[in-house]
């Protein structure tokens, strides 16, 4: 499952908010966990953590 971050440019601390995300529709202005400001952007991280794997 994908994580979705966002970054804050406020105070450039990073987040993950599936909550958010899932009803982005319903609420596109997201905001900072940390300070609360709006001025959030989202961070597309391609992470391919492959745990499956055990050797
Ligand atoms: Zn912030």
């Amino acid at each position: 499952m994908p994580l979705y971050e966002f970054r804050c440019k406020s105070c450039s601390k990073t987040f993950d908010d599936k909550e958010t995300f899932a009803e982005h529709d319903k609420h596109p202005e997201l905001k900072c966990p940390h300070c609360g400001s709006k001025d959030v952007e989202p961070v597309i991280t391609p992470v391919e953590v492959r745990t499956s794997k055990k050797s």
